[in-house]
């Protein structure tokens, strides 16, 4: 039932200086951030972690944007983490998160924009999509010695 699961602030967030914005988010539903840092990212892991996507059309504009400007990494803890990360992210088209998601509150690109333009959607986080996903972008992003157990405040008041 507990779930570590990854999140990216894209470089749409950090150049943007919304990081403590969106790490909030997180940390206010409860959710305990068991790793975290900052990583400019080259092609080569580009494609290692949207490996699912090289094929696509978007693809291009993914990896040019991905690797523009540095990204923050978090796993992050909590009961079905990986379904509450998503929902408090909201769907990956900004035009259509809903208000009080992430991506509904601080974007609104469409994907016809984005995909007239050429350009990758901008839209500020990336959470895994399903637990397995979870697992393997995690030990992508993190080391064992780079995540952490302990005990935070959450657990005796939210849990
Ligand atoms: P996902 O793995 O679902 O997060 O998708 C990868 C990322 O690719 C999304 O978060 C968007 O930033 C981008 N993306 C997905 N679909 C499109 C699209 N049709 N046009 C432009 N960018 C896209």
């Amino acid at each position: 039932m507990i779930e570590r699961t990854l999140v990216l602030v894209k470089p749409d967030g950090v150049q943007r200086g919304l990081i403590g914005d969106i790490i909030s988010r997180f940390e206010k539903r409860g959710l305990k951030i068991v790793g975290m840092k900052m990583v400019w990212v080259d092609k080569d892991f580009s494609k290692q972690h949207y490996s699912a996507h090289i094929d696509k059309n978007f693809y291009k504009g993914l990896e040019d944007f991905i690797i523009s400007a540095p990204i923050v990494a978090m796993a992050v803890e909590g009961i079905n983490a990986v379904e509450l990360v998503r929902k408090v992210v909201g769907s990956t088209e900004p035009k259509s998160a809903p208000i009080g998601t992430i991506r509904g509150d601080f974007a609104h690109v469409s994907y016809e924009y984005a995909d007239k333009k050429g350009i990758s959607i901008k839209n500020l986080v990336h959470a895994s999509g399903n637990s397995e996903e979870a697992e393997q972008e995690v030990s992508l992003w993190f080391s064992v010695e780079e995540l952490f157990n302990y005990k935070s405040a959450n657990q005796d008041y939210v849990m």
